[in-house]
C-alpha cells in the first residue's frame, strides 16, 4: 500500500473532519514548503499565519507524527503534509494487492469514510464513482 493511501486511513482514524478540511485547505493554498521524503517519514515546513512550523509524518507509525505548532494532538499541518504526498506519486514497491489486503480488514464505515475523502480530494476518483453508480 502506498504511503498516501495508508496515511489517509490513519487520518480517518485519528483526526476529526474539521482538522482534515483545514489541512486540505492548507495543502491547496500551497502552505507546505520544502517537502522532503525519507524512507521512514516525510518532513515539511508549514507557512502558517506569520509563523513557520516544522512537521514530520511517519509512514509506518503515524501516531508518532509531530509538529512544532502550539496545537495539542494531530493538527491541520500534519493533515496538510499528508495531502502533499499525493503530488509525489505512488510508491513503486507497493501494489494493488497489498492495498486490497489492508482494506479488507477495515469496517464498512471506515471504508465509506475513506471513499468519501478520496472523492473529495481526488476528482478522478469521484468521476470513477459516478460512472460506477450509473452502471448499477
Ligand atoms: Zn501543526
Amino acid at each position: 500500500m502506498d504511503h498516501f493511501s495508508h496515511l489517509m486511513i490513519e487520518m480517518e482514524i485519528h483526526l476529526n473532519p474539521t482538522i482534515m478540511k483545514r489541512g486540505l485547505a492548507y495543502y491547496r493554498s500551497n502552505r507546505i514548503v520544502d517537502v522532503e521524503i525519507f524512507p521512514s517519514h516525510v518532513h515539511g515546513n508549514v507557512n502558517g499565519k506569520g509563523d513557520e512550523y516544522e512537521t514530520i509524518v511517519y509512514f509506518d507509525r503515524f501516531e508518532r507524527s509531530i509538529c512544532t505548532c502550539p496545537f495539542t494532538g494531530y493538527c491541520k499541518h500534519i493533515a496538510a503534509l499528508v495531502f502533499t504526498l499525493q503530488d509525489f506519486g505512488i510508491d513503486e514497491r507497493t501494489s494493488i494487492s497489498s492495498t486490497m489486503k489492508e482494506l479488507s480488514n477495515r469496517s464498512k464505515e471506515e471504508l465509506l469514510h475513506l471513499i468519501q475523502d478520496l472523492a473529495v480530494t481526488n476528482p478522478q476518483a469521484h468521476q470513477a464513482l459516478l460512472k460506477h453508480n450509473k452502471k448499477e
